[in-house]
């Protein structure tokens, strides 16, 4: 299959947008960018088309999909008993990059869901994605768009990397502004509990609800995440990564140990870290920086990017260095430590 490129350099060009429609009219896979990342889209109510984002990506059918709408009205039509909590939440944060779990109507297919009694549904911030929607006249089912376990796409390069001739189309417009996936929010409980942080954080939340739960799967307790698809290794670079944490005063000694450990080992190394440490590391280094340490939202946007850096560049080991797990730094930390399978060095 040939994937075809649509390039919007414009905010919204809805005549461009009309082929991809089009592809999606017909059960085809579109990818098209969010304000989070990009995502692989197929006609959510369509259980055929559904399963071919599964197909594409190699993605766990235990593992559920996202319902993307353009519109308030949708959420009713696709979801029942939302609780005034829930509401609150819808209020404040859509169009924006939150996900709300909620009650599923049964006009939602088995295959979206994996079989849960609840769905996920959310409401891009990104003129785009909600044209795409409309113009396909249905919810759009959309996981990232990227091969299962590996980083998010935030570019459409990042996607045709992954998913070239499995797909019908790419609508390319450029990065992605928070560079994360969306917040997922359970709201089917009597507290809303967050599943998997992102950049509507758990303070923002907690200002708007009152109280707000952390999924303890989250927090290295030992329970089965709530969203299924927490429990699977992510985000992952092709070398073996492994973060160092700390004070940031013992970051670029640690770091520097650790590379003359692995260069005796004979080692190819390589690091992502901020551009601050950057400065002080060894010229043969191959570097990825993510960012300014003290600017998280920075650190956000081009993480998945600074991974998916050493796909190009041959290394046998990658050391990562990690941030301050509160605000916008929990969700970070969240996909630092998938995307090194949990080999954490605490300095
Ligand atoms: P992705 O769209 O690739 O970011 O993945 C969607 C995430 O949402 C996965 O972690 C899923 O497990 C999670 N998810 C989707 N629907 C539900 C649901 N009904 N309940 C809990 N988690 C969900
Ligand atoms: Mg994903």
């Amino acid at each position: 299959m040939e994937t075809k490129v649509i390039t919007i350099t414009d905010k919204l060009d809805a005549l461009a947008l009309l082929p991809a429609a089009e592809v999606l009219q017909k059960g085809g896979l579109v990818a098209f960018p969010t304000e989070t990342v990009y995502g692989l889209g197929a006609n959510g109510l369509d259980t055929e088309a559904v399963k071919a984002i599964y197909a594409a990506k190699g993605r766990p059918s235990d593992n559920p999909l996202i319902l993307h709408v353009a519109d308030f009205a949708e959420i009713d039509k696709l979801a029942h008993d939302i609780s005034d909590t829930a509401r609150k939440i819808i209020a404040a944060f859509c169009p924006g990059p939150i996900t709300i779990i909620l009650n599923r109507n049964r006009i939602v297919p088995d295959a979206v869901t994996g079989g849960l009694n609840t769905v996920g549904i959310r409401m891009p911030n990104h003129e785009i994605a909600r044209e795409l929607i409309r113009l396909a006249g249905v919810p759009l089912a959309a996981p990232s768009a990227n091969t299962s376990g590996r980083p998010s796409p935030t570019t459409a390069q990042a996607v045709l990397a992954d998913l070239q001739g499995k797909i019908g189309a790419v609508v390319d417009n450029g990065s992605c502004k928070f560079g994360l996936e969306s917040t997922i929010v359970d709201c089917t409980s009597a507290v809303p509990t967050v599943l998997r942080p992102g950049a509507i954080t758990l303070e923002m939340l907690a200002a708007v609800v009152g109280e707000v739960k952390l999924d303890p799967a989250l927090v290295g307790e030992n329970s089965i995440p709530k969203a299924p698809g927490m429990k699977y290794t992510h985000y992952a670079p092709k070398a073996p990564m492994i973060m160092l944490e700390g004070a940031k005063g013992k970051m670029v000694a640690g770091l520097l140990t650790q590379i003359a450990k692995a260069k005796a080992e004979g080692k190819k190394i390589g690091a992502v870290v901020s551009s601050e440490t950057a400065k002080e590391l060894p010229a043969d280094v191959a570097i990825a920086v993510y960012g300014s340490r003290e600017k998280m939202s920075e650190i956000a946007t081009n993480l998945y990017e600074a991974l998916r850096k050493f796909d190009q560049t041959e290394v046998d080991v990658i050391f990562a260095e990690g941030t301050a797990e509160v605000g916008l730094g929990l969700a970070i930390m969240n996909r630092m430590h998938k995307a090194s399978g949990y080999r954490i060095i605490n300095l």
